[in-house]
């Protein structure tokens, strides 16, 4: 599977630092609300090099995870 992120819809504050923060544009925000009434980011793939910026930006903990690329074929 490709480099890709998983963000804690419920977590997620809408703080937008991940998604500024972002080289290669793969975050953005989204257009439903959680629990809490923020409008959670979400991950499009456009990219994505899991350098890992928007985990160490974030400061909600556990908003996000950030998944390598395992190296096989496939999704
Ligand atoms: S790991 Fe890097 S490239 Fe991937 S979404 Fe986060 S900031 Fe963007
Ligand atoms: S930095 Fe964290 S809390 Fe802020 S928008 Fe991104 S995932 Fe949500």
């Amino acid at each position: 599977m490709a480099n890709h992120v998983v963000i804690s819809d419920e977590r997620c504050k809408a703080c937008r630092l991940c998604i500024e923060t972002c080289p290669t544009h793969s975050l953005e925000q989204g257009s439903r609300l959680n629990k809490s009434g923020y409008q959670f980011t979400r991950f499009v793939q456009n990219g994505c090099t899991a350098c890992g910026l928007c985990f160490y930006m974030c400061p909600e903990p556990e908003a996000i995870t950030v998944i390598k690329d395992d190296g096989k074929s496939g999704e």
